[in-house]
Parts: C-alpha cells; sequence; structure tokens
C-alpha cells in the first residue's frame, strides 16, 4: 500500500522535481516560491536526486534571468528545472521559445497565478499559463494536489522521450497551498518513470567542444520557415508520448491518467470541459447531478499543448448535444477565450473529418475564478443548467453579478453535495496570528494520526500580516474533493473577539455545531459583551458555545500575542477527533518540531500553553434572548464618502464577492485615502500613555508601522472642549517649547494592530534590571503599556477624534 503524506501541493511538485533535476534556476514570487524554497533546503541539507547527485540550487537575479540559466543549463546537457508564476512566466518567454526551439527537454513547474492588468492580483488563476500557449512548450494541467505530484512526474519524464520541454501547471493557491492527504510517490517509481536511454540522448546532444556543433544561428528568410515547420513531428509524436508516460505511472501507482478524461453518464447530453482545480468541483457534481438522473459529464484537460483534437473528440461521449467551455482567463477582445476556442476548433475538425461520433453539438463558452474567485459545486450546477435553458447565456461569467454585459451565471444556493461522515471546520483568525500555521500543523496531524482523509485551505487577503484570516479545514473517511471554502461548518473558531462586530463569523455554522470564541470575557460575563445579532445566531442555530482566554493564557505563559497554540488544543479538545492524550501528545511534538529551531524555551512555552488551555475552556450556558447589550455597529461612519459606503466599506466587511461589475472602475482608477474609514479593531491590548513618565522623544510615534499612534504639540487654548480623558503635558524639550506650550502621544485604539513595537521602542517603558538579583523586570511605572482594548476603547475613539481636530 502506498505510504500517505499530508503535504501542500507545491511541496508534493518540489520532491518529485528536485528527485529528477540536476539544476535548478529560481527566482521568487507568489504562489510559486515554496517549491524553488524547498528544493533549496533539500539541497542545503544534501538531499540526493535519484541520480545520487545533490541539484545544484542557482538564485538569479529576475525570472528572467532564470529562463536563461535554464536555457544555458539544458544547452550543456543538465536536466533543468524552474518555478515560478504570473509576471515572473512572462518575463521567461522569450527564452521559452528557444528552449522550445531547440527541443531541449526542461520542466517549468508553475502555480498558475492571475497577471497585474487593472490592479495586482497574487491569486490564482490561467491568465499566465495561457499567455504561454505559442512558445512551443508542452502544457500539462494537474487539477488537485495528488495529480500535480503524479503529473510532476509525467512532466519529467515525457519531456526526455518527447524532446519537447514541458510547463506542468496547477491552480495558484487552491492546488499549490492546499493540504491534502495523498498517496507519496517514492524515489524508486520516479527511477522506473525516467528513461536512462533518453537522459543518455540528451546528454550526447549537449553542446561539447569534444563534438563540435553550433546553435542559436541566425536565418534568413530562404530557411527560416522550414526551420519552424521542421519541428512538427516532434509536436504530433508528443501526445503519445505523453500517455506512454502516463500508463507507465499507472502500471507502477494503480493512478490512471489520459490526456482528456471524461466522467459523468455515458449517455451525457450536456458537456463542460476544463482543467485544474475546478474540474475537482465539477466531477463531484458531476457524479451528484447523474446520481439524480441527469445526463452530464465533464471532460478533464490534462494536456493543454500539444492540442491531441483526435483525442479530445474521441473524448466526448457520441449523445453530446451542447458543450460549455469553462476557462480560467480573460482575453479581452478575443472570439472567446483560449480553452473554448481550441475546443471549437477540434469539434469542428472532428465533424467535417468525420472523425467525431456526434453531430456538431452547440458550443457555450464562460469564465470562471479569476483571481481565486471561489467556484463552488452551486455554479457548477447553474453551468449545466444554463445548457437546457431555452436561450442558454453565452460567453458568461459564473459567480459573479455582470450587470454591465448581463452576461452572467449565479450559483444554485439549493444544490448540495452530499458529504457523508465528513467534517467541515472554518477559523477565524488575525494574518501572522499563528491560526494559519497551527491549522496547517492540526491537518497534517489529522492526516497523519487518524484514517481520515484531510484538507486545508488557507484564506487570506494580500494585506497578509494584521489581515482577516480564514482556515478551511475538512476531514472524513472518504476523498475529499471540494477545491472550494467550506460553507457548513461542524466547528467554528473565532480567533478575534472584536470579529464579532464585523464579520458574520457564524455565517457557515450549521445548526446544533460547536462555536469556540477567544474571549477576554468568562463563560458568566461573555453574553453581555457581544452584539445582539451574533447572539441571536447562537440561540436560532442551537450552537455549542465555548469560549477560552487565549491572550491571557498565551501571555502568563511568555508567548506575548501568539495565541494559536491555546486555540489549536481547544480545537482538538472540543473536536475530539483524537483521544485527548493522543492529540495533547502530537501537539506538543508538533510544537517541538516546529519551534526547536528557536530554542527549547519556546518549546517549553507551547508545552505550558498546550497544558493550561486544556484547563480553561469553559462553555457557556446562554439564555434563550440576546442580551440587548448592543448592536453590530455600521462597518464606516456614516460621513464616510459614497464609494467608500458602497465598495470599500463591503470589501472591509468580507462581502467583496457580492459587489456587481458596475461597481468596480473599469481603469483600476481608485479614489485616495479610502483606508482611514477602515477601523481594523483587532488589537486586543493597545498602549496608554503616561503623560508624567514621558520624555517626548517621538519614538513611538516614528516607529509606529499603522501611525496608529501620533504626536502633537499645540498651544494651550486648543485644549478647550477636550474630552475628560483627553491628556496632555507640558512640552519639555527645548525644539518643542517653540511649537507649542501642550503635547499629547495618542493611539488610534482602532488601528492599532497591537505588535507593542511603539513599547519596545520606547526609552522610558524598558524593563529595569533587579537591583538586588540582577534579574529583568518589567518596568513598574512605564511611559507607554499594553491595556485591553476593551477596557479604554470608548473613550480613546473619543480623544483620538478631538486629537485629529488639534492643529
Ligand atoms: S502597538 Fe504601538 S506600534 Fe504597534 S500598531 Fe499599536 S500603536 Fe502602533
Ligand atoms: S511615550 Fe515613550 S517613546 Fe513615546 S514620546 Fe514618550 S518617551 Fe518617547
Amino acid at each position: 500500500m502506498a505510504h500517505k503524506i499530508t503535504v501542500d501541493g507545491n511541496t508534493a511538485v518540489a520532491k518529485v522535481a528536485f528527485a529528477c533535476t540536476e539544476v535548478a534556476a529560481i527566482y521568487p514570487i507568489t504562489p510559486s516560491s515554496p517549491m524553488a524554497e524547498t528544493c533549496d533546503q533539500f539541497a542545503t541539507l544534501g538531499r540526493k536526486n535519484i541520480w545520487g547527485t545533490t541539484p545544484t540550487i542557482v538564485e538569479m537575479e529576475s525570472e528572467g534571468g532564470a529562463a536563461g540559466a535554464v536555457h544555458g543549463s539544458v544547452t550543456t546537457g543538465s536536466l533543468t528545472t524552474t518555478f515560478t508564476a504570473s509576471q515572473g512566466l512572462l518575463l521567461m518567454i522569450p527564452n521559452m521559445y528557444k528552449i522550445a526551439g531547440e527541443l531541449s527537454p526542461a520542466v517549468f513547474h508553475v502555480s498558475a497565478r492571475s497577471l497585474a492588468c487593472q490592479g495586482l492580483c497574487i491569486f490564482g488563476d490561467q491568465g499566465d499559463v495561457m499567455a504561454c500557449r505559442q512558445t512551443g512548450f508542452a502544457i500539462l494541467a494537474s487539477n488537485s494536489v495528488q495529480e500535480a505530484q503524479d503529473l510532476a512526474l509525467v512532466a519529467h519524464g515525457a519531456t526526455l522521450d518527447a524532446r519537447v520541454p514541458f510547463l506542468h501547471f496547477f491552480d495558484g493557491f487552491r492546488t499549490s497551498h492546499e493540504v491534502q492527504k495523498i498517496d507519496e510517490i517514492d524515489d524508486e517509481t520516479i527511477r522506473q518513470m525516467i528513461n536512462e536511454e533518453a537522459v543518455a540522448d540528451f546528454r550526447r546532444r549537449a553542446l561539447d567542444p569534444e563534438h563540435p556543433t553550433m546553435r542559436g544561428t541566425a536565418q534568413n528568410p530562404d530557411m527560416n520557415f522550414q526551420g519552424r515547420e521542421s519541428c512538427q513531428k516532434y509536436y504530433e509524436a508528443a501526445p503519445a508520448v505523453v500517455q506512454a508516460s502516463m500508463d507507465k505511472l499507472a502500471a507502477l501507482t494503480g493512478r490512471s491518467y489520459h490526456l482528456f478524461d471524461y466522467v459523468g453518464a455515458p449517455d451525457a447530453e450536456r458537456v463542460v470541459v476544463a482543467m485544474g482545480s475546478g474540474c475537482e468541483t465539477l466531477h463531484e457534481t458531476v457524479e451528484a447531478l447523474v446520481a439524480a438522473g441527469e445526463k452530464v459529464g465533464l471532460v478533464k484537460v490534462r494536456l493543454y499543448r500539444p492540442f491531441a483534437a483526435d483525442a479530445f473528440v474521441a473524448a466526448l461521449p457520441k449523445t453530446v448535444k451542447t458543450v460549455t467551455v469553462l476557462d480560467r482567463t480573460k482575453e479581452p477582445g478575443a472570439v472567446g477565450d483560449p480553452l473554448y476556442l481550441d475546443v471549437c476548433a477540434a469539434v469542428a475538425q472532428g465533424v467535417q473529418a468525420g472523425t467525431a461520433a456526434f453531430a456538431q453539438p452547440r458550443i457555450l463558452g464562460g469564465r470562471y475564478g479569476l483571481g481565486s474567485k471561489d467556484f463552488t459545486p452551486q455554479m457548477c450546477k447553474a453551468v449545466y443548467d444554463n445548457m437546457s435553458a431555452a436561450k442558454p447565456v453565452d460567453h458568461f461569467a459564473v459567480g459573479i453579478v455582470d450587470d454591465v454585459t448581463g452576461r452572467y451565471l449565479l450559483g444554485d444556493e439549493r444544490f448540495e453535495i452530499p458529504t457523508g461522515a465528513r467534517k467541515e471546520c472554518m477559523f477565524w483568525g488575525i494574518g501572522a496570528d499563528g491560526t494559519v500555521g497551527a491549522n496547517k500543523n492540526s491537518i497534517k496531524i489529522i492526516g497523519t494520526y487518524t484514517d481520515n482523509y484531510a484538507q486545508g485551505y488557507f484564506e487570506y487577503d494580500s494585506k497578509k500580516s494584521g489581515g482577516v484570516t480564514v482556515s478551511h479545514l475538512r476531514f472524513g473517511p472518504d476523498v475529499i474533493r471540494s477545491p472550494y471554502f467550506c460553507h457548513k461548518a461542524d466547528f467554528t473558531a473565532c480567533h478575534c473577539f472584536n470579529y464579532l462586530e464585523k464579520y458574520d463569523v457564524l455565517a457557515a455554522a450549521k445548526p446544533g455545531s460547536t462555536f469556540l470564541l477567544a474571549s477576554p470575557y468568562s463563560a458568566a460575563e461573555v453574553w453581555a459583551h457581544m452584539p445582539d445579532e451574533v447572539e441571536q445566531t447562537i440561540i436560532d442555530k442551537k450552537l455549542r458555545f465555548y469560549v477560552v482566554d487565549a491572550a491571557k493564557i498565551a501571555r502568563a505563559n511568555g508567548m506575548g500575542t501568539r495565541t494559536n497554540t491555546v486555540l489549536q488544543t481547544a480545537f482538538f479538545k472540543l473536536s475530539g477527533i483524537l483521544p485527548e492524550a493522543e492529540a495533547i501528545k502530537e501537539l506538543k511534538a508538533y510544537a517541538e518540531k516546529s519551534y526547536a529551531m528557536k530554542g527549547m524555551d519556546v518549546v517549553e512555552k507551547n508545552w505550558k500553553c498546550i497544558d493550561a488551555a486544556v484547563a480553561a475552556i469553559e462553555e457557556v450556558h446562554y439564555p434563550s434572548q440576546p442580551a440587548g447589550a448592543f448592536k453590530k455597529p455600521p462597518t464606516v461612519a456614516a460621513e464616510a464618502p459614497a464609494f467608500v459606503k458602497d465598495v470599500t466599506a463591503k470589501m472591509i466587511a468580507q462581502k467583496g464577492n457580492d459587489l456587481p461589475v458596475s461597481a468596480i472602475p473599469a481603469d483600476g482608477t481608485w479614489p485616495t485615502a479610502t483606508t482611514q474609514w477602515e477601523k481594523r479593531n483587532v488589537a486586543a491590548f493597545v498602549p496608554e500613555w503616561d503623560p508624567a513618565v514621558c520624555i517626548q522623544c517621538g519614538n513611538c510615534s516614528a516607529i509606529c508601522p499603522h501611525a496608529a499612534i501620533r504626536l502633537k504639540v499645540y498651544g494651550k487654548d486648543a485644549l478647550a472642549g477636550a474630552p475628560a480623558d483627553f491628556k496632555s503635558a507640558d512640552t519639555k524639550t527645548p525644539k518643542m517649547k517653540g511649537l507649542g506650550e501642550k503635547m499629547t502621544v495618542q493611539c488610534a485604539p482602532e488601528d492599532c494592530m497591537g505588535c507593542t513595537l511603539c513599547v519596545v521602542k520606547c526609552p522610558m517603558s524598558q524593563p529595569k534590571k533587579d537591583p538586588a538579583t540582577g534579574e529583568l523586570k518589567a518596568n513598574p511605572k512605564p511611559a507607554l503599556k499594553m491595556v485591553p482594548q476593551l477596557s479604554v476603547r470608548e473613550k480613546e475613539i473619543k480623544n483620538w477624534d478631538f486629537f485629529l481636530k488639534l492643529p
């Protein structure tokens, strides 16, 4: 039986690539960087490829340089690889033409990412890959973490036999960063997949002064055309080479792939054609629809270039009447998007030549999932339903409201995929608070120590540190396809108490499910401190509600603001996925693995947090009515500009998916100064100023990365009308005296991120040496000290508003 590992797509690909590579020229770009980093790490540790040598990993100055280095390396007969995405891949295009034109085997692994057009988007779609379809590279698509590992190996094997370089891609983030439990490919299988005779042939073709030949000549009109055509036989042979490599893999592993894989009813009349992770969602939708008696099917495109038209036509059922081609890219101004055009041409050729077993079907085109837009079974169902409509929408977008063209489909929200005994869990965290890292460990523990299949996906925006993160974990006895967000959570955790006022964190919670809240309030107190809307949802859904003061435990055990270990422990205790003792043992082992590099004292602090967390979880026995303490505040202030209210506020509230196309400026021109309206309110603790101790150096204001603590010097008359709690001091430094007689250091409690940098850099807040023991102890009277945000928020908001009006 194959060895199972729980791993993300980038790592799965990097392991195979490393084993098949002698030289990797790298340059980092999101979301491909972990592949290069993993190979670099393996090389540093002295790991070997299948030929027993450690690959040379060379970081270049840009992706253009990396592709140039690949070109040079393959020319010398070295098995060479690179990893990239998006604009990085575009920078490689000139060299890709050269590598392909010289029929040099090589593999580029690409975690496909959106291209910067109207705005920069680091998330996934296939715009970058589609820009390379004319370079002469074979293009192989993987749809899941398992496939990314398997087809990475097919690419490394087939490139040697075909003499065509390969671009192997999978969806950025959705596959590159998704953690899945998969069957691992071992080195012996990799060895058997590589044709040593083809390796020897490749080396014999290398430029070598012992057998001199020349490449890269200049060509004139008399023969350049013929030269371009001379490669054709290799491209015509390549599909068969790829299929042979896939068949070899099937014989070795039992996992079978084809150039085009069909799933669905044998007598399907409505068929979707797609490539990438969306195929997994379509696959499970087709299974559910076929089980309900619908005649639907799906063709998964695996080898996109060379496009084997005959094999594609043969993959369609002879009963097909309507085809919808889904592209994960947009080619503005084209007759249709790239895959659509290939399918139209292939079907027309097959029908004209009489090789198709069906009459010309109607072919529709649609776009989905740009910039990692979630692609759900409900959307897939809408695509199949559209094919049955009397007047189907053509050239549509799915999953967004395109009120500009009117050509769009929305998901059928009533449709559900049966998920059996599978569990879904969602964790709301703050970027860089450790929630995502902890959940990666959690899903690996579940995948490794239980018989369950496991999947982890981590949703975050490009703010990364300090932004909102939502971790989506699934586990259960059956294989998990489902490359989309959880939307029926058995377990919901909110790692930031203030999120209750901002986001609908319980929208996906199932009735009767568990809700864990990181709360500064005990079970007895918390009901008086939550918005009514959240409490009503808890009552209506009959949630099992628990609180834990994660911040207090983390602080007490020297972990500062890092609450992730406490909350991860609470998840294992409440979910019961592992027996408690075993869960604690594995959590401690993972803490050691994760933090050993930082020292055993850090590991031990984590262990203490784990022990303390188990004892600190409290169930909340809530009443049948909300406390009536307060309602959720509006996302932005009433005086915000219209654009901020209509557009920015929706994005801030995590409802940007609901924005229609007409709401977005078509040329990407955006109003400025909109961030002032976003009150993040994520800091559990904020700095409080003591004017009597402050020496007015300004360090705090200068260091704050969010401009959330500021200093003003002003005349004393300006204090007229100040709130009762407003603090000020007489100016002390000679320079300030010239500017005014009063000064204030003021924190914006809703903008502060609680990072403590201002305290760390304040000369009057440094720890003091205990004269008796010489030990450093907390300063008993600092100029700045961190205090619970909730205890000062209301008054400090008023103070901040007044401060802003000071001259
Ligand atoms: S803790 Fe201090 S430095 Fe950090 S965001 Fe808040 S005010 Fe700025
Ligand atoms: S609070 Fe500290 S860092 Fe800020 S001005 Fe005063 S002494 Fe300087």
